[in-house]
């Protein structure tokens, strides 16, 4: 067989080519482009189908209001562990389907599977996006606990979860440095976020009651407490103390918000995410350094009246 050679230059413009994919991902590639490709849903065998329809009705509630993205599959967990099992298996199936390289004992065997979700509930976001695997896209996992269907907040946790996609669906990069700087590592940033805009959107759904989003920000109030002596909420890792960062995160949220627009904060921050950087972008669309919002946050708003804090959040009729 007579070799495949590449001359220099080439060779140059191939490894240049090879680079910006691995950097910005491969051509036509759909990253970040409102699609009108719907979500997938995946259920356990022991889930009914009323919850399989509650998770796309609010699924279609946040893609109306916040633009289409994906790929995206939703997987659904009961409480069942073998058909949790089972549905695990079909999930490393379409993995491997959608990404020939993947080893499905790997997938298998991965930490976060859904029998731990029928085990201890709970909901959750996977973005898999980086410059190993060839598939992009969002994994949303939802299951029958913390919460289940029947709670009220299996809602706003479905616009939660799908607020997260588009986030991340607003950075393209495939590095893992550069996607963690534009969405912050810490979660006051992107779990503030998330967590204000599903309440916000949740609250002008027909059918809520006036007061549900002044009441759910002042039960997020209680992490004043909790945060120390000088201590700003972007220190503030995952784990014991994160809930701190998403309570105070979205209240720093509603507070940008009140200071320039949702427009601002939704539309615009995230569009020049790519290009400007976060600061960049911070910067232009709030008109303040994150740092000097973050002081005038915590020195001074948090320490307005309850009332006055309650003034920025509006009342929804
Ligand atoms: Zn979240």
């Amino acid at each position: 067989m007579g070799g495949f050679r590449l001359t220099g230059a080439v060779r140059s413009v191939f490894v240049l080519f090879c680079f910006l994919i691995s950097i910005i991902g491969a051509p036509g590639e759909q990253w970040g482009q409102i699609t009108e490709q719907k979500a997938e849903f995946f259920a356990a065998s022991d889930v009914a189908d009323s919850q399989i329809e509650l998770t796309k009705k609010w699924y279609e509630i946040a893609a109306k209001n916040w633009g289409n993205y994906g790929p995206l599959e939703f997987w659904i967990v009961g409480n069942n562990e073998v058909a949790a099992k089972t549905l695990d298996s079909k999930y490393c199936d379409i993995r491997k389907q959608k990404d020939p390289s993947i080893p499905i004992r790997h997938c298998l065997n991965r930490g976060h599977n859904f029998v731990s979700y029928a085990i201890r509930g709970n909901a959750g976001l996977n973005t898999r996006r980086n410059e190993n695997e060839k598939w992009s896209g969002f994994i949303i996992t939802m299951s029958a606990k913390f919460p289940g269907p029947k709670e009220e907040d299996y809602k706003s946790v479905v616009l939660h979860e799908y607020f997260h996609v588009y986030q991340h669906a607003h950075i393209h990069s495939r590095k893992r440095s550069l996607r963690e700087s534009l969405h912050q590592q810490n979660p006051w940033w992107g779990e503030g976020g998330a967590e204000y805009m599903a309440q916000l959107l949740y609250s002008r759904q027909k059918g809520i009651r006036a007061g549900y989003l002044k009441e759910r920000m002042e039960r997020k109030l209680r992490s004043i407490k909790d945060l120390r002596e000088g201590e700003s909420i972007k220190d503030i890792p995952y784990g014991k103390r994160a809930r701190i960062a998403y309570d105070l995160g979205a209240w720093f949220i509603a507070f940008i918000i009140s200071k320039s627009s949702e427009e601002a904060y939704r539309v615009k921050f995230y569009k020049d995410l790519n290009s400007k950087g976060f600061e960049g972008s911070f910067v232009k669309h709030f008109g303040s350094s994150s740092k000097d919002l973050l002081d005038e946050f915590h020195n001074s708003f948090l320490k307005l009246s309850l009332e006055d804090k309650l003034k920025i959040i509006p009342s929804i009729n």
